[in-house]
């Protein structure tokens, strides 16, 4: 597959169309990234490694920093974490607190933002000091190790983070969170902050195209079977209520944020990370969500 000359087609297509979505604003910093970048990179489990456009340019990460937290977790404690949180899609949106009542505090998948503060809180209670060795964790999956959180975008959540701080009240009322809500909230408004680029990304996920070892040096991140199982989550959970569009459109394992990035995994073969910082009404990455349509459909490369 000369996935060079593919990415570059459909790079060049996805580029030429109008970018209908709009940033997150929300998170008021979200608001004031450039909207027109668009930075694509691939990373193979054979070794070869390209980018396009501003795939070097570190973005706020988001929600696919979800993605690190539950491996971190999952690593450290295997299967005991299914007994704090569900591996099933919710239909509902990233932050939505309706299934949380019927559910007894129980969030539905770690993707959804009631997880992330489910896995955030197993973090912190078996962790000496969390924010800096999930960091060292992440760090470790990157040639680059120029990665960190940013006290800025983090404190620009917190200043708005209202539903947050009612969800994590919510899941704690249930006693499904140990920890002090304010605590648990801090540590999950810095991995969202975390600020990776294209390039990092895609060789930090790789993984999970590898049976779980990364490729540099074939160390064990998760089981072969934690791994599947990690793959399986965000091709059913990572995309919130888009999650069977991205399936159906894309066809991969893959994961969003409201800062426009997207991972994507074909396992066995490559990991890719996507860039563009407007959203659909879904809150994914518009032309992210394009490119990785179209990237499927001309390489003929799916898991389906
Ligand atoms: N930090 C964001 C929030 O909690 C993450 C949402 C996302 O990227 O989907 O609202």
């Amino acid at each position: 597959m000369n996935y060079k000359k593919v990415l570059g087609e459909v790079y060049q297509q996805v580029n030429k169309l109008e970018d209908k979505g709009t940033l997150a604003s929300y998170i008021p910093e979200l608001a004031h990234v450039d909207a027109n970048n668009f930075g694509v990179h691939i990373s193979t489990v054979t070794g070869f490694h390209y980018g396009l456009g501003s795939f070097q340019k570190k973005f706020s990460i988001q929600s696919v920093a979800k993605v690190f937290s539950l491996c971190l977790a999952y690593k450290m404690l295997g299967e005991n974490i299914w007994t704090r949180l569900g591996v099933e899609p919710s239909g509902t949106g990233f932050n939505s607190l309706v299934q949380l009542e019927k559910d007894k505090g129980i969030p539905r998948n770690p993707f959804l933002n009631a997880g992330a503060l489910v896995i955030s809180d197993i973090l912190i209670s078996n962790l000496e000091h969390p924010k800096e060795e999930l960091l060292s964790f992440i760090k470790s999956l990157s040639k680059n190790k120029d990665i960190q959180y940013s006290a800025t975008i983090a404190a620009s959540e917190k200043s708005v983070g209202y539903r947050n701080v009612a969800l994590c009240n919510f899941i704690k009322s249930f006693g499904n969170i140990e920890n002090e809500p304010s605590v648990v909230l801090d540590f999950y408004f810095d991995l969202c902050s975390l600020e990776v680029s294209c390039e990092q990304l895609s060789e930090m996920v790789l993984f999970l195209a590898n049976n779980g070892k990364t490729l540099e040096d074939n160390n064990e991140i998760l089981t072969k079977s934690q791994s599947k199982r990690i793959n399986a989550l965000l091709q059913t959970c990572g995309f919130y209520d888009e999650s069977g569009e991205f399936a159906f459109k894309v066809g991969l394992p893959g994961k969003s944020g409201v800062g426009g990035g997207i991972i994507a995994i074909h396992p066995k073969q490559y990991a890719i990370a996507v860039w563009s910082p407007k959203l659909n009404e879904k809150g994914n990455s518009y032309r992210g969500m394009r490119f990785l349509e179209e990237f499927t459909t001309l390489s003929e490369r799916s898991i389906f």
